[in-house]
C-alpha cells in the first residue's frame, strides 16, 4: 500500500489513475452532489477493452457522514463499506477484470475491518496508491480546485 511517490516502475499507471480521479470528481464535486471536499475518492482502470461510450475507469467516493444511510447500522460510525476503495471496486460491470491497481486519495484505513485489509483480501495482488497524508490536506486541495490537486500530485510524483 505505497504512497504514490513510491510508485516506481508503475509510476505512469499511478499518475494516470490519479489524473482520471481528479478530472472525474472535479466535474461533479459540490453541494448536493454527495461528493464534497471531505469526500475521499478512488479510481480503478479496467483491464478489458470497453465498448464505445463506456468509461475505461471505475470510480468511488466516500459519503459524507450525514449522507451515509447505514451509519446507524454501523454503530453510528461511518460504514467502512462506503469508503472510496470499496465503492470503486463495486462500481459497475467489472467483467473482464481490471489491473490490480487502485488510486485513492487517502491511505486505506487500518484495522481488522479497514480498507487496507479489505483490499488485500478482495483484490489479488492489489497495489493501492494514495496521495494525501491526511484528511485536512485533502480538503484544502479539493477546496482550492483542480490545479491544487495536480500540484499535490506533481509534488508527490515528480
Ligand atoms: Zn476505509
Amino acid at each position: 500500500m505505497p504512497h504514490i511517490s513510491t510508485a516506481g516502475i508503475h509510476r505512469e499507471i499511478a499518475r494516470e489513475l490519479a489524473m482520471a480521479c481528479i478530472y472525474k470528481f472535479a466535474d461533479i464535486r459540490g453541494p448536493g452532489n454527495g461528493v464534497g471536499n471531505g469526500s475521499c475518492c478512488a479510481s480503478i482502470k479496467i483491464l478489458a477493452h470497453s465498448t464505445m461510450g463506456t468509461p475505461d475507469y471505475r470510480f468511488g467516493q466516500s459519503q459524507a457522514h450525514l449522507l451515509d444511510s447505514d451509519a446507524v447500522q454501523a454503530g453510528g460510525l461511518f460504514n467502512p463499506d462506503h469508503h472510496a476503495e470499496r465503492q470503486a471496486h463495486n462500481a459497475g460491470n467489472l467483467a473482464g477484470g481490471y489491473h490490480p491497481y487502485m488510486f485513492v486519495e487517502l491511505a486505506p484505513c487500518a484495522g481488522a475491518n479497514g480498507c487496507a485489509a479489505w483490499c488485500a483480501a478482495t483484490i489479488p495482488a492489489v497495489t493501492v496508491w494514495w496521495l494525501y497524508p491526511n484528511t485536512a490536506t485533502m480538503v484544502i486541495a479539493h477546496a482550492a480546485g483542480i490545479n491544487a490537486q495536480f500540484t499535490a500530485l506533481n509534488l508527490a510524483l515528480p
